[in-house]
């Protein structure tokens, strides 16, 4: 039995992985300041023994917390919704909040497991995206407050490990989906799952060419228990390697929707990336993990997800 601090445990990713570590047995503290998580992700967790909620901002420093074994940093607005209205909270989450995480950490000789992103190749010019690739960032672009504060997070992990002061572990997500997604939270999976419901016009970027490659949340979480268990430095890539164009997502998606929605081209984002596809190699040879839950199989149990009340 080990004692986690979860931050961002009502988000997306997190509060899976929350649900996970109780199952196997662990004590985990939540800190969330509930500005794109929410309460209903653990509501299922409320009366657990070994769990509790607390509502932070961890941009500000942590306060009267039980030191644990390991502090897991999954904290951040990652939406493209969220890029744009909350662009200084990303910043702030990614410099101000690793920094305390990492200080937290530090205090009681606890390993930091930080969750950064495939984002931090920005639009890639290597394909598939190996973990040494250093990435294509615009800085000053729209998505550039996520990709940096993600990159800076990680430079002062790093910093503090080459210290010689703390244990720590990064990882890179790429696209990930699955229940608890937001329906209006501007991704494509859930865009074209809720308009392919209501039967309204699904929203394609460009002319759909551009790739990406999902990973069901499931397998996603799989893979970072090997990292919890193996601890490896990193960081390494966690992701699916099927890449497929977005047209191909919205296609399969009308139909797992049974929907007679058109499809309706509208123009890219600016910095959106042409192609996304992790190389595993690493993760492969360090984990022993690799993702197992098919495509369609994953999409299908995402629109039931989408369907309940
Ligand atoms: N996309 C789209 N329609 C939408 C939302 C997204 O065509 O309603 C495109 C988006 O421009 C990008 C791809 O789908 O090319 C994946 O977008 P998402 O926001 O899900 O992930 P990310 O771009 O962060 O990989």
């Amino acid at each position: 039995m080990a004692r986690y601090l979860l931050l961002g445990g009502a988000g997306f990713v997190a509060s899976h992985l929350c649900d996970r570590l109780l199952t196997q047995g662990h004590r985990v503290t939540v800190l969330d300041n509930m500005v794109t998580g929410t309460p209903k992700n653990l509501a299922q967790l409320e009366s657990h023994p070994d769990f509790e909620l607390i509502q932070w901002d961890i941009t500000q420093k942590f306060q009267d917390l039980d030191s644990v074994d390991g502090v897991l940093h999954m904290a951040s607005p990652a939406s493209p919704t969220d890029f744009v209205e909350l662009s200084r909270e990303i910043l702030a989450v990614g410099s101000f909040g690793t920094w305390n995480a990492v200080e937290f950490a530090k205090s009681c000789g606890a390993w930091l497991m930080f969750s950064s992103t495939s984002e931090v190749y920005g639009d890639p010019l290597v394909h598939p995206q190996t973990e040494d690739y250093l990435g294509n960032v615009n800085c000053i672009g729209i998505r550039g407050v996520y990709d940096e504060s993600k990159r800076f997070s990680e430079s002062v992990i790093m910093a503090n490990v080459r210290a010689g002061d703390l244990k720590a572990s990064i990882f890179r997500i790429f696209n990930t989906y699955g229940p608890r997604m937001r329906a209006n939270d501007g991704r494509a999976v859930p865009n074209f799952i809720d308009q392919a419901l209501q039967g309204k016009p699904i929203s394609v970027h460009g002319d759909g060419s551009q790739t990406r490659s999902f990973c069901y949340i499931d397998d996603l979480v799989d893979g970072i228990l090997a990292i919890i268990e193996k601890r490896p430095l990193g960081p390494l890539n966690l992701g699916n390697p099927h890449e497929v164009s977005i047209l191909k997502i919205a296609e399969m998606i009308k139909e797992y929707c049974e929907s007679s929605s058109e499809i309706q081209f509208l123009p890219l984002p600016d910095d959106d990336p042409k192609r996304r596809c992790p190389d595993l190699r690493r993760t492969i040879e360090a984990l022993g993990w690799q993702p197992k839950i098919e495509l369609e199989k994953g999409l299908r149990k995402t629109v039931d997800f989408f369907k309940e009340p």
